[in-house]
């Protein structure tokens, strides 16, 4: 369905900013208008529901989470920035794999199954868009993904 995807955000960045700790502060970097893209609520509420809450599982104590929507030319992006531990670079992109997990070790202690960003990565790409991360050990990791925005029909000017 058609959804206006600010609005989307909000509501979700909402809900996971009402049940936070104290210590870990959210930001928004949302723009004042508008931005439609075709989606699957439920899955799309999937995809974000992960990659916040694993922004929370490796936030400190004290850190931020920033949320940006950018829109460009016929694509929006949505970031999820946190100042987490981050991940080394040669397994930033694995993450993405079935059940791939840095350092298993301290990932058991975190609980999860590996399987989050995995099938967040199938579920944009059904949805035409990309997902990837940037990560920084010792400063935080950035996921981001891109969707396509609905055309507008030809006559319609909302
Ligand atoms: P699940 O989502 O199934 O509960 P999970 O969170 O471990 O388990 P994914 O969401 O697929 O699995 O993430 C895969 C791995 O990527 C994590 O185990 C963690 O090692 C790493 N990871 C994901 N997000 C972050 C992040 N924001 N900061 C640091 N590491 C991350
Ligand atoms: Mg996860």
């Amino acid at each position: 369905e058609k959804v206006e995807f600010v609005q989307f955000a909000h509501h979700i960045v909402d809900r996971f900013e009402m049940n936070k700790k104290e210590g870990i502060q959210f930001k928004r970097v949302f723009p004042n208008k508008k931005i439609y893209a075709w989606m699957d609520k439920d899955k799309m509420t999937q995809v974000m529901d992960n990659i916040i809450s694993n922004a929370l599982k490796y936030s400190p104590e004290g850190g931020t989470i920033t949320f940006r929507i950018i829109q460009q030319r016929n694509m929006l992006r949505f970031h999820v920035s946190d100042e987490g531990m981050g991940i080394p670079k040669d397994q930033v992109d694995k993450i993405f794999e079935r059940f791939y997990r840095v350092d298993k070790a301290r990932s058991r202690q975190m609980g999860g199954t590996g399987l989050g960003l995995a099938i967040a990565r199938e579920m944009i790409e059904a949805h035409r868009g990309k997902i990837w991360a940037e990560s920084e050990e010792g400063k935080g990791t950035t996921i981001t993904f891109s969707l396509p925005l609905s055309e507008p029909l030809r006559g319609d000017a909302s």
